[in-house]
């Protein structure tokens, strides 16, 4: 199984939507393995945005990941990473589809309410970047055999 990152963002937390947004994972399937609350810093966030540091909107991405805490997630379920990114939806929350976390929630292309990991080698470096190894539970629910068949099982 994989494991994928997820930042509840302030976006999320003002908006008190993380409840909801939680469900959705579970009704999926998708195993908890790690949560914790934490205050982004300035640090971590050009490591985690570096793909954005040059970009105009940077210094407002910024500011705008650091106006709460947020709550920082590692979900773990096959194909969890792009199964995720298909349940967040497109960045600009006025694109993504309806049915789909920024769609239903957002309505800008930068509050859009939770980040998700978007490829293996990302959600590894991801993960190692949120959370310690003690932190990270690597549990496997009872129910596991009616979320999938024993045939997709690892
Ligand atoms: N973002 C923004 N303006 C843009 C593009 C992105 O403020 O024009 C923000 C937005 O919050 C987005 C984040 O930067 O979620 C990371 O951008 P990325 O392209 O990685 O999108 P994502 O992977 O979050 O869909
Ligand atoms: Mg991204």
């Amino acid at each position: 199984m994989e494991k994928t990152l997820i930042i509840f963002k302030p976006s999320a937390m003002e908006r008190g939507y993380v409840g909801q947004i939680i469900t959705r994972f579970q009704q999926k399937g998708l195993i908890i393995s790690g949560c914790k609350m934490m205050q982004l810093d300035e640090k971590i966030l050009r490591e985690h945005y570096a793909h954005l540091v040059d970009k105009p909107f940077f210094p407002n991405l910024m500011a705008a990941m650091m106006a709460s805490p947020v709550i920082v997630m590692c979900l773990r379920g096959k194909d969890a990473i792009n199964v995720v990114r298909l349940m967040t939806g497109a960045t600009n929350g006025r694109e993504a589809l309806p049915g789909t976390i920024r769609g239903d929630f957002s309505s800008s292309n930068q509050e859009n309410i939770i980040h998700a990991s978007s490829c293996p080698e990302d959600a590894a470096a991801e993960v190692a970047r949120f959370f310690r190894p003690e932190e990270i539970f690597d549990w496997v629910p009872q129910n596991i055999r009616f979320v999938y068949s024993a045939f997709e099982m690892d």
